[in-house]
């Protein structure tokens, strides 16, 4: 079956989905991007995502191509195209493009694309019932990681570096030894005194939607949680750790740095927030 792209206004082959030279996401890293998770069908957090993007827009001050209303009809357009079950809807909105120059354009029309891509379920859920690795390194990113741009080389560089050292990803550490997030997922620990923690919202890191959504899965479980940063040694002598994101869903940590986390098996907490999130997310009925 072909898959399909949304590129400016028109759906055409995936592989035949090309943009300009001079766009300035290509050029510039001068574009905002979403990633959505589907299961069943199910586009998750949609309205999160929606609201983010519009905060990145904002904050670049790119004007929106449409309506969330109309993105929507054209997100559900590609999904039915890709007959996309379980996968991912990738958005990226460049400034556009114009010769390049840094200053931002005089006329310049914001350039959309949208791709969606299907996923076996099982590689991820595997890895969430295993439990994955991850090593910490400095976070050298700029100071403005809150705002869901394009620029991930460093995070790109990290993971890379982490796959190689034989871990599965990496997680940023601040100046003050803090751990800030993952290369691509927020990251938590359930504290030695048995508190959910994940770092406050601040420009040190990308406030993920999965991350919002978990934080009130967590609380409608009664579990204690609070938003507080967390050293790399805290993180060592956690009970639980894992991170969040919309292509791990909630995903067990069992080393960092080759230290075992509690048992040094995916913790009952995280698998319970998983499963609930899971079953919350594909309960919920796409709008038509
Ligand atoms: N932090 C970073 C650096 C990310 O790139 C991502 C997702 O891409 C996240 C956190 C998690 O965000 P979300 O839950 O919205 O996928």
């Amino acid at each position: 079956m072909p898959r399909f792209a949304y590129v400016d206004g028109q759906f055409i082959r995936h592989r035949d989905a090309t943009i300009h030279v001079e766009d300035r996401g290509l050029q510039f890293g001068d574009a905002v991007y979403e990633v959505w998770a589907v299961r069943k069908g199910v586009l998750f957090d949609t309205s999160g995502h929606l609201a983010r993007l519009a905060r990145s827009l904002a904050a670049l001050r790119i004007p929106a191509p449409m309506s969330d209303q109309s993105l929507m009809v054209v997100i559900r357009e590609l999904m039915a195209r890709n007959r996309l079950k379980d996968g991912l809807v990738y958005l990226q909105i460049s400034r556009g493009t114009a010769r390049r120059d840094h200053p931002f354009p005089a006329r310049v029309v914001p350039s959309l694309i949208l791709t969606a891509r299907s996923m076996p379920t099982g590689p991820a859920d595997t890895r969430a019932a295993l439990g994955i690795s991850v090593q910490t390194c400095p976070d050298n990113r700029w100071g403005r990681v809150d705002i869901k741009t394009v620029n991930l080389l460093p995070n790109v560089l990290a993971k890379q570096a982490a796959l190689e050292a034989g871990f599965a990803d990496a997680w940023f550490v601040d100046d003050q030894d803090m751990v800030t997030e993952g290369t691509a997922q927020n990251a938590w620990i359930l504290d030695s005194s048995g508190v959910l923690r994940t770092r406050p919202a601040t420009q040190a890191i990308l406030r993920g939607i999965t991350r919002d959504t978990i934080i009130k899965t967590a609380q409608s479980l009664g579990y204690r949680f609070e938003e507080k940063a967390f050293s790399r040694g805290e993180a060592y002598e956690a009970q639980e750790a894992f991170i969040t994101s919309a292509t791990s869903f909630v995903t067990p940590v069992i080393t960092i740095d080759n230290h075992p986390i509690g048992t040094g098996r995916p913790g009952d907490i995280a698998r319970k927030l998983r499963e609930t999130y899971l079953d919350q997310q594909t309960s919920v009925k796409n709008p038509s």
